[in-house]
């Protein structure tokens, strides 16, 4: 176990040192588009009209218009890669599948249209205990509920027979012929998907920072905030 701890804490410090040097690599191009004479943060409030407010629209609009396109282009690449890479039909995914939500919550979700919530309560039922999880896969159990911070549910499939093949092959539903989809899901060592992970996972944490700090910038940049001000204004 001392093993699997140190890859968990390795993985959520190269996540540390990734998001810190997105961090100054943001504010580098941030920096780049000051206008000259403009004196401050980004996120202060400027004068409508002055340099300062034209600086906050163009930091913006890069993220918007060039960006968020190369995070697109980036994570298209990544899982055009994923092709070079197969399912070896370990069944981990179908003998233990997790999710931050209850069987509750996720029905709740199927009810209000979220298809991923529709398509997993359809096949997964929800083991009793996590001890009766933990007996299927003790490592990768440990490796889960380590891994994310928030309270974990684990399921199963029961389409999956006693010779660990799923019955319902021919129709098992989308989200069973596309996982993983995401490059940071935490996947076992058994998994076919496992060295692809492993591979892109760098450029995919680095992608990943990347969004969350975009989102900083976006809600703490006064402008959106007046935008929506004046939205509810003209409404009214
Ligand atoms: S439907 Fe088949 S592929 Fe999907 S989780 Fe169940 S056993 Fe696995
Ligand atoms: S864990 Fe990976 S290799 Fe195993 S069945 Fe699922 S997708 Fe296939």
């Amino acid at each position: 176990m001392e093993e699997l701890s140190n890859k968990i804490n390795n993985i959520k410090k190269r996540y540390r040192d990734i998001f810190l040097k997105t961090v100054d690599a943001i504010h580098a191009r941030v920096e780049e588009i000051r206008p000259s004479g403009v004196e401050g943060d980004v996120f202060d409030k400027f004068e409508e009209n002055s340099k300062g407010k034209q600086w906050q629209r163009a930091v913006l609009d890069m993220f918007e218009n060039d960006i968020c396109h190369e995070i697109y282009r980036k994570w298209n690449e990544i899982l055009e890669y994923r092709k070079n890479f197969h399912c070896n039909g370990c069944a981990t995914c179908c003998n233990l599948a997790c999710s931050e939500f209850s069987p509750e919550e996720l029905k709740e979700k199927a009810k209000n249209g979220d298809k991923f919530a529709a398509q997993f309560t359809k096949i997964f039922v929800p083991y009793n205990s996590v001890q009766e999880a933990e007996m299927i896969y003790p490592e990768y159990l440990k490796l889960l509920s380590d891994t994310l911070d928030e309270d974990v549910y684990f399921y199963h499939c029961p389409m999956l027979d006693d010779c660990k093949r799923c019955s319902a092959y021919e129709n098992r539903p989308e989200i069973c012929r596309v996982f993983p989809d995401n490059p940071l899901s935490i996947l076992p060592e058994s998994c076919g998907f496992y060295q692809w992970r492993l591979e892109v996972e760098p450029v995919a944490l680095m992608l990943h920072s990347m969004v969350e700090i975009i989102d900083y910038y976006k809600q703490k940049i006064p402008i959106l905030e007046e935008r929506m001000a004046r939205g509810q204004e003209d409404r009214l």
